[in-house]
C-alpha cells in the first residue's frame, strides 16, 4: 500500500497507523489535500479513515474530503460500510 509506505518514510519510528502523531496527520492532510480525490485515493486511505470513525475520533474533519467522496460515491460508500461493520465487530465495546 503505497499510502503507508509513504507514511513510514515520513516517519521511520512509526511502523503501526495507530502510532501516528499530530504531524503525521498534518502530512497526511497536505498529501490529501494535493492528491486528487477519486476512488482510488479514496481506497487508500479508507481504512484509516473507517479505524478513526470506530474510535469515535472526527474523521470528517481530518478527512473531510474522503467524506465527502464516500457520500458522493456509492462503490466508495460500500467499501467503506463493509469495513466498518468489519471494524465495529473487530473493536471490544466500550461504551457498556
Ligand atoms: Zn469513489
Amino acid at each position: 500500500m503505497k499510502l503507508k509506505d509513504w507514511l513510514k518514510r515520513a516517519n521511520p519510528l512509526a511502523n503501526k497507523e495507530d502510532a501516528l502523531s499530530n504531524g503525521d496527520v498534518h502530512d497526511l492532510i497536505r498529501y490529501l489535500e494535493t492528491a486528487e480525490l477519486d476512488c482510488e485515493n479514496v481506497f487508500r486511505v479508507l481504512d484509516q479513515f473507517a479505524e478513526i470513525e470506530v474510535r469515535k475520533e472526527d474523521a470528517a474533519r481530518i478527512f473531510p474530503l474522503v467524506r465527502e467522496h464516500i457520500n458522493e460515491c456509492h462503490d466508495c460508500c460500500d467499501e467503506y460500510t463493509a469495513l466498518m461493520e468489519v471494524l465495529e465487530r473487530a473493536q471490544p465495546l466500550t461504551d457498556n
